[in-house]
């Protein structure tokens, strides 16, 4: 019997490395994951993902035809490594496509994580049947794609950085050296510092924030969404920025939609209403029907689905 053709999409993060096995039809059949450690080094956590390819769990039924993976950081493809990585410091400089090419003999792309994830919601998620999209990704940092009729909008490796665009250039200090850029209102650490601010300015003690460096957005959706005036009033004010940066992008490229992940979006309620509002405000002749703005549907898992359309088309 002729084995089932399946391609490997793989998402390399800061604390795990995920894979996901896809049939032609993108169906996800299997899935594997192994942690990752900023210390360690990356055949630590590759190894174990080539071991698992090779075992006979995957090779008794399928048959791999190639694999891509998503990696955070500034990837030179030419060289086929990461040339800078925040979060992923051991490694810069590893090769990571020829070692799984070598090893694994088939063909392997390599792409930046942000990517690999708008791609996923692109063809499997909430953007199945918009034509171009714009997707955000809100969580430690904002990061974020430009997708038209399927490819990646990309000049160079610095392309796509919608996490640094100034929203008020007399913001705060942004990680970057730069003020005022959406990660300073739109991912964890901005919401967090909003909520210090709104805090500071409130008349009574709150006992809902005493460990305020432990809370979650989620933890702070809930708060909003039960009514507690402090996290709505920072939803509101993160919905607004990100409605901004959504703008200026919409206003440029009048792509057909926005698709929102990330963890800060898992904590929807609180500040979808106020992001609507600011884009229908500040689009030019904006039009509900034609721009749809909508939350990612494939979450975690948003990463592998788009490494595995990016390994299909590495096969072709
Ligand atoms: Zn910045």
């Amino acid at each position: 019997m002729e084995k089932q053709k399946i391609f490997a999409g793989i998402d390399i993060g800061g604390t795990s490395l995920k894979a996901g096995l896809f049939s032609e039809s993108m169906e996800l059949l299997k899935r594997f994951s192994t942690p990752v450690t900023r210390e360690a080094n990356p055949e630590m956590s590759v190894d174990p993902l080539i071991s698992w390819l090779r075992s006979p769990e995957v090779t008794d039924s399928f048959n791999l035809v190639s694999v891509a993976a998503g990696i955070p950081g500034i990837f030179d493809h030419e060289k086929g490594m990461l040339t800078l990585a925040a979060n992923l410091p051991q490694w810069v400089g590893f090769p990571i496509r020829d070692y799984l090419k070598e090893k694994l003999k088939v063909p392997v792309s390599i792409g930046n994580d942000g990517n690999m994830a708008a791609l996923g919601e692109y063809h499997a998620g909430s953007g199945r049947e918009l034509d171009s999209m714009l997707m955000l990704m809100l969580g430690t940092g904002v990061g974020g794609a430009i997708i038209d009729k399927g490819k990646i909008l990309e000049f160079n490796s610095f392309s796509g950085e919608i996490g640094h665009i100034i929203i008020d250039m007399h913001g705060v200090d942004c990680p970057c050296g730069r003020k005022g850029c959406l990660e300073t209102m739109a991912a964890k650490s901005g919401l967090i510092r909003m909520l210090h601010e709104a805090l500071e300015k409130s008349e009574s003690n709150r006992d809902a924030y005493k460990n305020l460096s432990e809370i979650s957005p989620l933890e702070l959706s809930n708060l909003a969404t039960a009514g507690d005036p402090i996290a709505m009033e920072v939803y509101r004010k993160s919905g607004q920025a990100v409605g901004i940066g959504v703008s200026n992008v919409l206003n440029i490229l009048r792509l057909d939609g926005v698709v929102i992940g990330g963890g800060i979006a898992g904590a929807w309620n609180g500040f979808f209403k106020s992001l609507e509002d600011t884009v229908a405000k500040t689009v030019f002749s904006f039009d509900p029907e034609k721009i749809k703005i909508r939350k990612a549907s494939l979450g975690e898992d948003a990463g592998i689905y788009g490494a595995g359309v990016a390994a299909r088309e590495a096969a072709n």
